[in-house]
């Protein structure tokens, strides 16, 4: 009735104003809190930093003040929990954390208390929810009528389509099983069509209200360029966009710059210390008292650049993260979106930015190619690849094309490269049709296939020694594409790629055959275009058309 219904939304917004000290919920928060407080199951799709801490706090107070007793949270990381908690109980919260940090003193209390149902929220990590102690507990509290809620946080690690997957996700199920009737909330910041009906479907969701906010972060400018020196390029980006000069200090904004290998992130790290940047390394091989430090000093003090894995980032609240840059391509396009999303959380103007090229494609190709994972996954994961290129080589909106991806539809956002300086783009079909025939003159003269290097070198009439090798200056092909600088091909190749137009070989030292998409190409059904590069000052003459 709405009369009971507005009577929950008063208690939801008296806990929000008197507990934490905010006048109002934001975005579909209200209803959320309303929804769960009476009982209902919550699936929240919202974006980092839209708030979702509150959808399951504020009803676990409002439960707890009505007699029902605990909420329980699944967290997946110890650093969150021991942040969610603190603030918790400076708010005068009853709170507390069971985890692997805990002595077995320290455990037994927290035990203690949420028996005797002192407790509000206790949060929890999966593994631990599932001992047979753990389960016995709550079976305790459940018979009692003293167990209130479940809030399921990082629900995405449930499913293996995800960008986190944790199997121990997996057994949280037993939840729904075990205590039926006790209402669930699971949320996540990252989750595209195919994760989120997995969560559902794992977490046998299907009667929860599912809670999609907007995915869009306006405040952040997304920017991808073209990795030529990306160090160099890097460089450059922060100290035009990201340094000032205080007090005649020259300053630097905090940032975060995730690089693939760990070995990168030192190098990398090293290297902007060098150009005088306070850059410090994160990544898991490095020992957990020094990630700690580094973690610390980053949130802490100002204008540090944090060099990273992404092992760095999951539940770290630093509001004026000012840049993301990627010096490597991300997994998919969830990865992209959840790293970019650390920038900016505080709504004031924040730069993601991303060098990326073709070197990054091939490698993402092979390392999927070269995993140990069933070809049913491995089909996924390509595709989650070829969905992130596209959004990479796209000429236009990125931000159309990323909130598209999570089902969202927009309009173009004059926030991104794209919007703000259109490139212009020339039909490369005919170009395209040369790299292909090439790839299959070389596929069908030698056997073999070859790397993208020596392709390019047939096509440009390059007379290199491996040409000569394999006679390759006598194929039809050599020569063909004199017009077009190293760079285009490899734009060109880039985006054949994205395309399945061309395969990479990861099982054979990267070299490349033709995909299945090359047919529509060479046939002329699917045509190509390449945005033009500065230097180019006009589009290659051979290859124009009107
Ligand atoms: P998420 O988990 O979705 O990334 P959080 O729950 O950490 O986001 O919330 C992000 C920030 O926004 C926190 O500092 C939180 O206190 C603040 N916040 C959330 N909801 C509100 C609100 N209704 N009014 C004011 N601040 C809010
Ligand atoms: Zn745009």
């Amino acid at each position: 009735a709405p009369a009971a219904q507005s009577a929950t939304a008063n208690r939801c917004l008296q806990v929000l104003q008197e507990v934490f000290g905010y006048p109002a919920f934001r975005g579909a928060q209200a209803e959320i809190v309303a929804h769960l407080s009476d009982g209902g199951d919550a699936l929240v799709l919202m974006p980092t930093g839209g708030g979702k801490s509150l959808c399951y706090q504020v009803p676990a107070i409002v439960r707890q003040r009505a007699g029902l007793g605990l909420t329980v949270v699944v967290s997946p990381l110890i650093a969150l929990m021991h942040d969610q908690v603190g603030a918790l109980l400076e708010a005068g919260v009853e709170a507390a954390y069971l985890n692997s940090s805990l002595s077995p003193q320290q455990a037994s209390e927290v035990e203690r208390r949420m028996l005797s149902g002192e407790l509000t929220l206790l949060y929890a990590a999966p593994e631990r929810l599932a001992t047979a102690r753990c389960m016995a507990q709550l079976q305790a509290l459940y018979e009692r009528g003293a167990l209130s809620l479940f809030a399921i946080d990082e629900a995405h690690c449930v499913s293996q389509w995800g960008h986190d997957f944790r199997p121990d996700y997996r057994g949280l199920v037993a939840l729904h099983e075990r205590f039926p009737g006790v209402p669930r909330i699971a949320l996540t910041a990252t989750a595209d069509a195919l994760t989120r009906a997995d969560i559902v479907e794992q977490l046998r969701l299907q009667q929860a209200r599912a809670f999609v906010s907007s995915f869009d972060r306006p405040n952040i400018r997304y920017r991808i360029v073209e990795k030529k020196d990306s160090l160099q390029q890097l460089l450059r980006f922060i100290e035009r966009e990201h340094s000032s000069v205080v007090n005649g200090q020259r300053q630097h904004d905090a940032g975060v710059v995730y690089c693939q290998s760990r070995r990168k992130v030192e190098d990398v790290a090293a290297q902007l210390a060098a150009h005088g940047l306070q850059a410090l390394p994160y990544h898991a091989g490095l020992d957990a008292a020094m990630r700690q430090r580094h973690q610390d000093r980053f949130l802490r003090e100002d204008g540090l650049i944090m060099v990273a894995t992404i092992a760095f980032g999951m539940g770290i609240d630093k509001p004026d993260v000012r840049f993301v840059a990627h010096l490597d391509l991300p997994k998919n396009i969830e990865g992209y979106y959840q790293e970019t999303g650390r920038a900016g959380r505080d709504g004031v103007a924040a730069n993601a930015w991303m060098a990326y090229g073709l070197q990054d494609v091939i490698q993402q190709r092979s390392l999927i190619d070269a995993s140990p994972a069933a070809d049913e996954f491995k089909q996924v994961m390509r595709g989650k690849l070829d969905a992130l290129l596209a959004l990479a080589e796209a000429s236009d909106c990125r931000r159309v094309r990323l909130l598209g991806y999570f089902g969202q539809g927009a309009q173009p956002c004059h926030n991104c490269d794209n919007c703000l300086a259109p490139p212009q783009t020339w039909d490369a079909s005919e170009a395209a049709r040369k790299l292909l025939s090439c790839i299959f003159r070389v596929q069908q003269a030698s056997g073999g296939a070859f790397g993208a290097g020596h392709l390019i070198d047939i096509l440009r009439g390059k007379l290199t020694e491996k040409v000569q090798q394999h006679g390759h200056q006598r194929l039809s092909t050599f020569g063909i594409g004199a017009e077009l600088g190293e760079s285009e091909w490899r734009s060109l190749l880039r985006q054949l790629i994205a395309r399945t137009a061309v395969w990479v070989d990861g099982a054979h030292f990267n070299t490349l055959r033709l995909g299945e998409g090359a047919r529509a190409v060479l046939k002329g059904e699917q045509s190509v275009s390449l945005k033009l590069q500065t230097h180019t000052r006009t589009a290659p003459a051979s290859t124009a058309r009107a």
